[in-house]
């Protein structure tokens, strides 16, 4: 038999199934998602219950049979377990989760995305009170590290400098006075420094409360995947 593989990852989603056996979908630091059985998770005696938690971070071991993989232990690093202790901080972290799922594929890595939803659980872990400028700087580094950023150093649409500069999400981007739609919501230099922190530097970096940003952000992002997240109606019903 071969000897179970270790990788590094955090649980994304789990679904129960029969009576005592559990499903993960891990988002591994090695080869991105990763589907795992966990046989007798739900046993009240099992060791793998905390190892099947959703928001569990650790080093997972697996065996692999047939092509799938099964979960054969775990060492816990972390269980971001006070996400739970606050609704919509819980709420945050599911939809956090859902638009991993949406985009990390089976084999490949995806270090930046790994590392940013990490950053964004220890906010919410925090009980950090600004969710929806959390949410926005997220959406944004989820999108540029998807190949989908919006255009923030220059006009999005004559490539020439941010004088009185708008966001112009349509447009993808930040648009200069002549070029933004009528519609667009203005921008002061302030907030636009900040989304571009946030947008390109490493680190996650909460916007200010830029009215409007959250609900563009969202939209921006379900136009981009092409995909409705009913987690985002949800998350809003609780703040
Ligand atoms: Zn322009």
């Amino acid at each position: 038999m071969a000897f179970p593989i270790k990788l590094n990852g955090i649980v994304l989603r789990t679904v129960n199934y029969r009576e005592y056996d559990r499903m993960l979908t891990l988002f591994t630091q090695e080869q991105g998602r990763v589907e795992a059985s966990a046989r007798g998770a739900r046993r009240p005696s099992s060791k793998l219950l905390a190892a099947t938690t959703q928001f569990t971070l650790g080093e997972f071991l697996l065996n692999e049979r047939g092509g799938q993989y099964y979960l054969a232990g775990c060492t816990v690093d972390k269980t971001h377990y006070a996400l739970r202790e606050s609704p919509p901080h819980l709420a945050c972290a599911t939809l956090f989760a859902r638009l991993c799922l949406e985009v990390v594929q089976e084999g490949e890595s995806n270090e930046g995305l790994f590392v940013l939803l990490l950053q964004a659980l220890a906010y919410l872990e925090a009980q950090f009170e600004g969710i929806k400028s959390l949410t926005a700087a997220f959406l944004l580094r989820f999108l540029a590290l998807n190949g989908q950023g919006l255009t923030l150093r220059r006009c999005v649409q004559c490539a020439g400098p941010l004088r009185d500069a708008r966001f112009d999400f349509a447009k993808g981007g930040l648009a200069c006075a002549e070029h933004a739609s009528p519609q667009s919501p203005p921008a002061t230099k302030e907030q636009v420094f900040a989304l571009l922190r946030a947008a390109q530097g490493d680190r996650l970096i909460p916007l200010g409360p830029v009215e409007g940003c959250y609900q563009a952000m969202r939209a921006y992002t379900e136009t981009l995947l092409d995909k409705q997240f009913p987690a985002f109606d949800y998350l809003e019903r609780l703040l």
